[in-house]
């Protein structure tokens, strides 16, 4: 039987300068991380990203924008970039993660032809007063609600290594299988100089288990590796996709820069992988 991985490209819309203070993450304005920061890329630019991501034979496309919510400019571009990448690749199943958002406005982005909504819940309920102070983990959980009820599907995971205990891990994972999303993306915490998160990293092989835990916890769901991969599992990396892992991010992350695409498709297929075409 042959192995089939989804690929997923990432596109950051627009980067930076968030008031939020997730402390895990280098856009917020409260740090002073060296990454890049612009307002909004143009449409053009975008196609040109997903005709690359294509290319790269990835499967999803990702628009995210920083920022804490999805208002009524932000939908405004994402509904009309959708329709030009729908128009131009019909292939590619877009994916948005633009924040909270309510059902109303998530509603748009399904009719504009978004395919799912991305919104982690990063951790447990209980650990996430410690890594943010600017917004709720049930700010979170809600978004994740109005997007299932808007008819999307859920693209929900969150960030390990934060300094977060077993319990909050099992706590974050019995959440997640409340929302039982599509896909769920998990990050490994990179270390930054420039965070207050002063968490070593995490080993291989504890990455390794969390993402057999998680694909224990939630076995209809597409469990997906995305930032960290590299910086934490270095050349263990491809052991994902014997650990729970079906579904990787291919090509840049949102600030942190990734493994070439083609040496990852070139490793995949050396490994005798075939990549998806369909999602499921
Ligand atoms: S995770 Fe999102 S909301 Fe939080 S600081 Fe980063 S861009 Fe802002």
């Amino acid at each position: 039987m042959s192995k089939v991985v989804m690929l997923c490209a990432i596109c950051n819309v627009s980067s930076g300068n968030c008031p939020e203070d997730c402390a895990y993450c280098t856009q917020s304005a409260h740090v002073k991380a060296d990454i890049n920061r612009y307002k909004q890329k143009s449409i053009e630019q975008i196609l040109k990203e997903a005709k690359m991501a294509k290319a790269n034979k990835a499967l999803g496309f990702c628009l995210v924008t920083s920022g804490r919510r999805l208002d009524d400019k932000k939908l405004e571009f994402i509904c009309q970039t959708a329709k030009t990448l729908q128009k131009e690749l019909p292939e590619l199943l877009l994916i948005a993660c633009n924040g909270s958002a309510s059902y109303e406005s998530l509603k748009e982005l399904k009719n504009a032809g978004i395919f799912s909504y991305n919104h982690n819940l990063e951790t447990s309920r209980e650990y996430f007063p410690k890594i943010c102070s600017t917004h709720s983990w049930d700010e979170r959980f809600q978004t994740n609600l109005n997007a299932k009820r808007a008819g999307l599907e859920l693209c929900c995971g969150g960030i390990y290594g934060l300094g977060e205990s077993n319990e909050d891990r099992i706590s974050f994972r019995n959440s997640l299988k409340e929302l039982n999303p599509f896909t769920s993306p998990i990050n490994f915490f990179i270390p930054n100089p420039a965070l207050k998160i002063k968490e070593p990293k995490l080993s291989a092989d504890e990455a390794l288990e969390i993402l057999r835990d998680s694909a224990k916890a939630l076995p209809n769901t597409r469990i997906m590796v995305a930032g960290g991969r590299e910086v934490i599992l270095g050349d263990r990396q491809y052991e994902i996709l014997e650990n729970g892992a079906s579904a990787i991010v291919v090509g840049d992350y949102l600030t942190t820069s990734g493994e070439a695409a083609s040496k990852d498709i070139e490793e995949l297929k050396k490994r005798g992988f075939e990549f998806a075409t369909q999602c499921h």
